[in-house]
């Protein structure tokens, strides 16, 4: 049984209404023991603000950890969009906090969300998706301030077509560039659950690029549902054990001050 999830919002993030109290109960409800509030810092979002108030954050979830303490672990985290023009920026508010888990992601590619209809304007699909895939092997080798990168197939969500220009053999040469590359800077993955909520029928990343990040020695694994509202908390968690032992991982990970601990699945 998977009992921690290192990935969720709250109303500190411009997309999340629901407040940090309310995803805690909702983590304790689902027999959660442990917890990572990961909220969204995005540099140079192209719809509006996407800042989060870092002193106010950190002051409220320290105090959340002490209400909580005989119910929940909760750790003070933070999902970082990772882009190579703001590099400055985002690693020195990276390193004026004390995060315990870092999650880098990259949300913004070339000014543009794939999230949003004008990423896929003028392009081919599959243009779209390569794009996607050099700037975060670029955000990798830049950056060294995350522990975690965030679903690494994430543009796969937003794909005008569906999911059917996507499959890992496709993309090796890329994805095996990012894995191995992340594996050897000390670095993890993350299995997000968001692609069941978006109806994928696959975490992000997909069961291919998890097994190949266990052939190419990977062993840091943290697993987040990215819930943005309570009903999203440690979404289809249940599915996890089996999936991630065919896939054949024998732990998932978490984080404290920046450490991993890992748990046997
Ligand atoms: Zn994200
Ligand atoms: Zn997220």
């Amino acid at each position: 049984m998977v009992t921690s999830d290192f990935h969720m919002h709250t109303d500190f993030s411009t997309d999340s209404k629901a407040s940090a109290e309310k995803q805690i109960l909702s983590a304790i409800s689902r027999q959660l023991t442990h917890i990572c509030i990961t909220d969204h810092e995005d540099y140079g979002y192209p719809t509006g603000n996407f800042h989060l108030n870092l002193p106010e954050y950190t002051r409220k979830i320290k105090e959340l950890q002490t209400t909580f303490s005989d119910q929940i672990r909760i750790e003070l985290g933070i999902e970082a969009g990772l882009r190579p023009d703001y590099q400055k920026e985002i690693s020195s508010i990276l390193n004026s906090y004390p995060f315990d888990f870092i999650i880098g992601s990259s949300h913004v590619v070339q000014g543009k969300d794939p999230y949003n209809a004008d990423f896929w304007e003028g392009i081919q699909e599959k243009e779209g998706i390569i794009l996607y895939l050099e700037e975060t092997l670029k955000n990798i080798e830049l950056f060294d301030d995350f522990d975690v990168y965030g679903h690494i197939d994430y543009i796969i969500r937003y794909v005008p077509s569906g999911q059917r220009f996507y499959s890992y053999s496709d993309y090796s040469d890329l994805l095996d560039a990012i894995l191995k590359t992340l594996i050897q800077k000390g670095k993890g993955i993350e299995c997000n659950t968001g692609g069941f909520k978006y109806g994928l029928g696959h975490p992000n990343p997909h069961e291919d690029l998890l097994k190949r990040y266990v052939q190419l020695g990977g062993e840091i694994l943290t697993i987040g549902s990215d819930a943005h509202a309570p009903e999203h908390v440690a979404y289809d968690f249940q599915k996890l054990p089996d999936l991630l032992l065919s896939c054949g991982f024998k732990y998932y990970t978490t984080f404290h001050e920046r450490k991993p601990q890992f748990h046997r699945l």
